[in-house]
């Protein structure tokens, strides 16, 4: 017998980390950073002096020492930095009213605009020297543990301009590029909408609309995206305006740093994912390849729907007529999580084990809390933390197999150097995904009817539509939007029809009616700081899933493989990664073929419930 006061899980433990956002060791922490702050500022004014003539220093400069002491004195600090900052953000998460908490996130503000110029320094010192200045302040020990990271930012040394422009530009950029991207946070924010729900108008905000979206009636979801973009409608000369001021800021960036050879805007979001071009590209080419079966998911979906086509409100919509039992509740899920994760190997239940029993996870439900879930890590500690807010759903067990991916992601890695904890985003959903799989996996085999595995294979197959569909019609709208702005600025009604023909191009017959408003209504497209931000989504769900398929593969040998290679993480590319512990050339589309296959048996299953239920 589970009451529904037992579904909800428990509070998270933090006071292993600091016992108040107040106490004396938030402020000791916080004068130990001002301190670390300072000596790096100290050391950089010897530093500044050899900025000028980086290129020409020899490899027994005096800078050499005085950048490696900057490294080690950063380790630390990012260190307290980055704890305090999880600490005062995983309060403000479950309490969004903790005066306290958001007092240290205030205190944290101007600390970390200052520690990030107090590191520019190095990082351009090291960008101009000469290579055998580098291996020279590699030699440190502390230093070479980041050595993938200063290798790689070297990648687009050539892109560098005098140490003058870099400034200036830098410093331009707030009111400039970042200025237009806090513009649209800031009408998204404000904007206000008329949907119908139940026969009745009801007036509300943006989030909340698009909240709508995930409803199971479709009158719903439809009357939510069309009152979406009727609101940005009446926004459209503005958000034209800030995509044409964001696309025009970084090709002109492109062109000035075109001194040694062609920067294209594509270089930057390569170099961030540390994939190469050739492998973008290969990776969109069996995008294409795989579209028939993301079509064939979409109709089915349709077909589950009662109607012959998706319509663009149907990206997010639940599987109809699920009946959602009583809930399932916390410890289940962590029960059920843990035999899935088992079924890999014992260790991984054991985590999860250890996960719920340390009180590393939040799982409580209350109306302060911020939505959705994440995983963060203490790196004093060496501690992950998992937040979500549970509410017994078939989803929230998913979403806590996710999350507990990650944490496991970053307990494998706990023992490396913090410089190779970190990675790129294109391979940042590997863990998560893959513990996904596996929950699902196991849901399934265990599912006693069919509505329950529609349910699950629902969830499962709707992946496809959304990252082999829609994430290539939001990369093939950007990327000829940058084309055609190279020449001049775009008009809103062009705008409109590009964004059309790329829905078009993807969706092609399985699609009621493109949404021509896309551009201004994903907010994704106007991230200041980052530029085709889709991508990396493909590439993370393709890339999982072939990880996924090497299960079977390597049966036994899975694991310390699986471990292997997420350990390596934060020190490769991705295409050595795949290279080291796949075997698979990145650059070759049959990599991406396997993982595309992985998924035929499921959309057939999924075809054949939904021909049979619906
Ligand atoms: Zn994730």
């Amino acid at each position: 017998m589970v009451g529904a006061g037992n579904i909800a899980g428990p509070a998270w433990d933090l006071t292993s980390e600091y016992p108040d956002a107040e106490s004396a060791e938030v402020a000791a922490d916080l004068t130990r950073l001002d301190e670390l702050t300072a000596a790096i500022e100290g050391h950089n004014e010897t530093l500044m002096e050899f900025l000028p003539v980086a290129p020409s220093v020899e490899p027994d400069c005096a800078a050499i020492g005085v950048a490696q002491q900057i490294y080690r004195l950063s380790e630390e600090a990012s260190r307290l930095l980055g704890d305090l900052g999880n600490y005062a953000n995983c309060r403000v998460s479950v309490d969004s009213t903790d005066e306290s908490a958001l007092r240290l996130q205030g205190l944290l503000q101007r600390r970390r605009s200052r520690y990030g110029d107090a590191l520019s320094p190095l990082e351009q010192f090291l960008d101009r020297v000469d290579d055998r200045v580098v291996e020279a302040y590699l030699e440190d020990d502390a230093a070479s543990s980041a050595r993938f990271q200063v290798l790689h930012r070297r990648k687009r040394r050539h892109e560098l301009l005098s140490l003058e422009e870099e400034r200036l530009a830098g410093a331009l950029a707030e009111d400039g590029i970042h200025a237009w991207g806090r513009l649209y946070s800031q009408l998204s924010g404000t904007l206000r909408c008329r949907v119908e729900v139940a026969g009745a108008q009801r007036e509300m905000g943006i989030a909340a609309a698009s909240g709508l979206t995930l409803r199971v009636d479709d009158g719903v979801r439809e009357s939510a995206w069309r009152s979406i973009n009727a609101a940005w409608e009446s926004q459209i000369e503005t958000c034209a305006a800030a995509l044409n001021a964001i696309a025009g800021w970084r090709l002109e960036l492109c062109r000035r740093r075109s001194i040694r050879r062609d920067v294209h805007f594509l270089d930057s979001p390569v170099h961030a994912n540390r994939i190469d071009r050739e492998t973008l590209d290969t990776l969109m080419s069996v995008a294409r390849e795989a579209v028939p079966l993301a079509q064939r998911v979409a109709l089915a979906q349709a077909r589950a729907y009662g109607k012959a086509r998706i319509g663009p409100w149907d990206g997010r919509a639940p599987a109809p007529r699920v009946v959602e039992g009583p809930g399932i509740a916390f410890d289940e899920a962590i029960a059920q999580i843990r035999e899935a994760y088992d079924s890999v190997r014992p260790e991984m239940g054991d985590f999860v084990a250890m996960m719920a029993e340390r009180r590393w996870i939040e799982g409580t439900v209350s109306d302060h809390k911020r939505p959705g879930a994440y995983c963060t890590r203490f790196m004093k500690s060496k501690t992950p933390r998992v937040y979500t807010t549970y509410t017994g759903g078939m989803s929230d067990v998913i979403t806590l197999a996710h999350e507990l991916g990650h944490a496991f992601h970053g307990w494998v890695m706990r023992d490396l150097p913090d410089a190779q904890q970190t990675y790129g985003m294109s391979i940042a959903e590997t863990a998560s995904t893959f513990g996904e799989s596996v929950v699902r996996d196991a849901l399934l085999d265990a599912a006693t009817d069919d509505a329950a595995r529609f349910h699950i294979l629902w969830e499962d197959c709707s992946a496809l539509p959304t990252f082999v569909l829609n994430i290539p019609t939001r990369f093939e709208f950007e990327q000829k939007f940058y084309d055609l702005r190279e020449e001049r600025p775009q008009r809103p009604s062009e705008m409109k029809a590009l964004m059309s023909n790329a829905w078009e191009a993807w969706y092609g017959d399985c699609l009621s009616e493109p949404d021509p408003m896309f551009w201004a209504s994903k907010l994704h497209f106007y991230i200041s700081g980052t530029s085709f931000y889709n991508f990396p989504y493909l590439f993370g769900y393709l890339f999982s899933l072939g990880v996924h398929a090497q299960r079977e593969r390597l049966g036994a040998d899975f694991y310390d493989a699986y471990v292997a290679l997420l350990r390596d993480t934060g020190r490769m590319t991705a295409e050595e990664l795949a290279q080291k512990h796949l075997g698979a050339d990145l650059t070759k589309p049959d990599f991406w073929r396997a993982s595309v296959a992985s998924m035929h048996s499921k959309v057939e299953q999924f075809e054949a419930l939904a021909a049979q239920l619906f």
